[in-house]
């Protein structure tokens, strides 16, 4: 099930959410697809008697500095525009459902998108609250949910900077990294992919638990072989977005003093603006 889904849906993000809608956690989903994807994505559809709704508009992608080559500012332009573009799909076993949620999202309702995708209403409020800001920077809302958290030690459900890497469990922004709502929502999904592959969920889990240091425009990382004590982290190998000055002070060191979860030194460099994270 899962190689079939990844081999038309290409990635692991996309390919969980058909997951989940097939095995009726999620009623409703949205993805985006280019025109290639499409005609899989279709043929897909029509075999599992899935209803698929296309959007009236393209996105254009506005790629983030650092993050991999992901994208979190889309821009939505005609469907006569010339750029190459994505569309926005949404797909249900409901016709109404996805025919409602296209409709929703081109009023720009973003609080019925959230509630029709089923996303916790704190999340929904916070995303709408922070939304303007966010556009300003690259929109992912790392900041503001660690701002919302207590301490920088948090359950490895809601670790939602490893999405970069294509790893994560929720579709939404969580408000906190201790929101219960998305915990509990990220606790089914891992056990939907347990049940289709032990493998996966494993190798999900690896990923997600561990510390994060994530910076605005200077790249992710993920620490793994690590040990920390008395806010000193120690590590032995790092994966990142990015091949930059900061991965490489991080492999030289091999050692990063956390001052607080904005905070960091490195050797005798202060990064601030930061934020860190452990998951556990
Ligand atoms: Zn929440």
């Amino acid at each position: 099930m899962m190689d079939n889904l990844l081999n038309i849906f290409s990635n692991y993000t996309r390919s969980l959410e058909l997951l989940y809608l097939l095995n009726n956690i999620k009623e409703t989903v949205r993805l985006d697809a280019n025109d290639l994807e499409l005609k899989k994505i279709k043929e897909f559809c029509n075999e599992q008697e899935l209803f698929l709704e296309i959007s009236d508009f393209k996105l254009i992608k506005i790629t983030d500095k650092g993050k991999g080559g992901y994208a979190n500012i889309v821009k939505r332009v005609p469907l006569s525009n010339p750029q190459q573009g994505l569309k926005h799909i949404y797909i249900s076993k409901d016709k109404n459902k996805s025919k409602f949620l296209k409709l929703l999202e081109n009023k720009n309702d973003d609080r019925a998108v959230g509630e029709i995708l089923d996303y916790p209403k704190c999340c929904v409020d916070f995303f709408v609250k922070n939304n303007e800001e966010q556009q300003k920077l690259q929109n992912d809302y790392i900041l503001p949910a660690l701002s919302n958290s207590d301490g920088f030690e948090f359950p490895f459900y809601t670790n939602y900077a490893t999405r970069y890497f294509d790893v994560a469990l929720l579709s939404h922004f969580p408000h906190s990294f201790n929101c219960d709502e998305s915990i509990e929502i990220a606790r089914k999904n891992i056990e939907c992919i347990k049940v289709h592959s032990k493998e996966l969920a494993d190798k999900f889990e690896n990923m997600l638990k561990g510390p994060v240091l994530y910076t605005e425009n200077q790249g992710i990382f993920v620490f793994k072989n690590y040990r920390l004590k008395n806010n000193i982290l120690h590590y032995n190998e790092i994966k990142s977005t990015i091949k930059n000055d900061l991965l490489e002070l991080l492999n030289k060191n091999k050692k990063i003093e956390i001052i607080n979860k904005n905070q960091i030194k490195i050797g005798n460099k202060i990064l601030n603006d930061i934020g860190f994270m452990v998951f556990t």
